[in-house]
């Protein structure tokens, strides 16, 4: 199999224009081509009156040598790589102790998965409920304000990466193609297959939530085991080796191997495991607010007279500005057509996100703007100096709930007010998204001095980039506080056990090894790996 990069077609092509743009790259008859596969699609954009459509193509070919020859000079011919999962380990009839994970978001999914798969019956203990249950509950918030600070957008089954907009893209090494393993896991739980072949693609919540059951009931028919409402309150560590967890309820589990998959927003497990003296270190994160434009206005300003194409969707973008008092602000989580919703899993405090549904076609694109902090920005008047950014968290989420008015309003201001430095009063032409509501004022004390004056500086520059982001009525809703954790759980990077308790294995965003749910995958796919070795190795001790 060949496969051939950077074949470029006007957006309006026709069918057949992909196998003659393929012939004639080849340069073979039609004879020869025996079929080809769209291996990834991307677009060009720049120039927007003449968009590009990019295509890989793996193409069957006869005579493959001979015209790997003649074109042994083109870098965009070559032989496709073998992308195919290997399992590194089989586990043994008579295992004696089951693998426990703790969190059953994208992380743990994968360890579960991979793990259940090579025959390790691993047991999962989640804290939230599962995930239609855990829909109601979340609903609950967004709609009648209720708070269920075990079962909301953080927690519960399927992470953090439920209610989302469900992009699975990520700039993370992966010569081990394990993100392909990811993608392909979904599509047999029921994404759409273009997720395999589009350069950004996304899956939207509905569909998220079907395929994290059928993934489930596929990680139960392999013999795992997955229990939910089980918050792991303490961790078992006997001379700096775990040898279990024990339960809210008081029960007690036995395990030598135990994976913390639990995401960034498990406070309460980031302060026992510090008691318990596992290494923690506080590391960077990113405040900052949701911006919410028209969605038409990001469309335009992309794809110009494309605007609607069905097959460029909905437009998002990426910025960044490098400001003057030398902080960068960024977008990040972008969502098109989507909404920006309510995503705290404590209460008395209020956090912005985004998410969008598959088709994309909500009035409004959001996307968080954000200035990257680091812990000399960190409170220091914490009792902890580790776990400072999470108490700055806390604290500026505490501020948002106050300013919206204390009933998970989210303070809101417009963006030409803010600039102006003037509280808002009334909306304009772009209406809120954030569920159960935004309270109109001043967002200029809801983050600190430097984070304000930088968003303050970017937001004009932005208007560089794409004409009209600082309109006067797009709004901005705060606070996004949870772009990452804010602590690293550190490990060694051979067996990714922690650097100071064997049999530990931090994993995941919680663990600051994941930025995302493709990632988070990736990542429980490498843990997952590291323990079935790392079992197969003690069994060999004991022998
Ligand atoms: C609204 C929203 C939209 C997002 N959109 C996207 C997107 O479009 N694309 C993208 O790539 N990323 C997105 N993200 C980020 C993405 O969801 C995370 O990066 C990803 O879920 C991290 O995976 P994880 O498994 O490491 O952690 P999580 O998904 O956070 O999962 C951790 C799990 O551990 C459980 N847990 C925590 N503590 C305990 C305990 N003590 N005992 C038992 N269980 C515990 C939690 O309940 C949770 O289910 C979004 C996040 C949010 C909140």
């Amino acid at each position: 199999m060949l496969r051939l990069t950077d074949i470029k077609l006007p957006l309006d092509h026709d069918a057949a224009a992909l196998k003659t743009a393929i012939l004639g790259k080849l340069g073979i008859s039609a004879g020869e081509l025996q079929g080809f596969t769209v291996f990834k699609r991307s677009y060009d954009a720049r120039k927007r009156s003449a968009i590009l459509l990019i295509y890989s193509i793996d193409a069957d070919v006869s005579g493959e040598a001979r015209i790997l020859q003649r074109l042994q000079k083109d870098p965009h011919v070559g032989v496709t790589p073998d992308m195919s999962y290997r399992f590194v380990a089989q586990a043994p009839e008579d295992l004696a102790q089951r693998p426990v994970i703790i969190g059953f978001g994208p992380c743990g999914l994968f360890v579960a998965l991979v793990l259940a798969q090579m025959g390790f019956r691993p047991l999962v203990l989640e804290r939230g409920k599962a995930v239609r249950e855990r829909t109601q509950d979340t609903w609950g918030l967004w709609r009648n304000r209720k708070l269920d600070p075990e079962s909301n957008v953080q927690f519960g089954e399927g992470g953090a990466g439920t209610f989302s907009d469900g992009k699975l893209y990520s700039q993370i090494k992966d010569p081990q193609h394990h993100g392909r393993k990811v993608l392909t896991e979904f599509v047999k739980a029921g994404a759409p297959e273009e997720i395999l072949y589009v350069s950004k693609p996304h899956i939207g919540t509905f569909k998220l939530v079907t395929m994290m059951e059928t993934m489930r009931r596929n990680i139960e028919a392999l013999g795992g085991e997955i229990r939910f409402q089980q918050r792991v309150e303490n961790i078992e560590i006997e001379n700096g080796q775990v040898r279990g967890v024990t339960l809210a309820s008081g029960e007690q589990l036995r395990s030598d191997h135990v994976v913390l998959a639990v995401g960034h927003s498990a406070r309460d497990t980031f302060e026992m495991l510090l008691e318990r003296g596992v290494y923690l270190e506080a590391k960077p994160f990113s405040i900052g607010f949701r911006a919410e434009h028209p969605q038409a206005l990001i469309d335009q300003c992309r794809f110009g007279p494309s605007a609607g194409n069905a097959i460029l969707g909905a437009a998002d973008y990426k910025l960044v500005h490098h400001c003057r008092n030398g902080r960068s602000v960024y977008s990040f989580c972008m969502c098109p057509g989507g909404t920006v919703v309510a995503a705290t899993s404590e209460a008395g405090r209020v956090v912005t996100n985004g998410m969008s549904q598959y088709s994309r076609n909500e009035r409004n694109a959001n996307s968080a703007i954000v200035v990257g902090i680091s812990p000399a920005d960190f409170p220091a008047d914490f009792s902890h100096p580790v776990l400072a950014g999470m108490e700055l968290q806390r604290r500026l989420e505490s501020r948002a709930f106050e300013l919206g008015g204390g009933n998970y309003n989210a303070p809101a201001q417009l963006v030409g007010d803010f600039i102006a430095g003037r509280a808002s009063t009334t909306l304009g032409a772009v209406e809120p998204s954030y569920k159960p509501g935004v309270t109109l004022g001043d967002l200029n004390s809801s983050l600190p001095a430097y984070a304000i004056d930088a968003i303050r500086e970017a937001l004009p520059a932005f208007e560089k980039q794409i004409r009209g982001y600082a309109m006067h009525d797009a709004v901005l809703t705060g606070v996004e506080t949870r772009t990452s954790a804010p602590v690293r759980i550190k490990r060694n990077e051979d067996d990714y056990q922690s650097i100071n308790t064997r049999g530990l294995f931090p994993a995941g965003e919680g663990a600051g090894y994941a930025g995302g749910i493709l990632s988070a995958g990736v990542d429980g796919i490498k843990v997952a790996e590291a323990v079935a070795l790392s079992i197969l190795q003690s069994r060999k001790k004991t022998v």
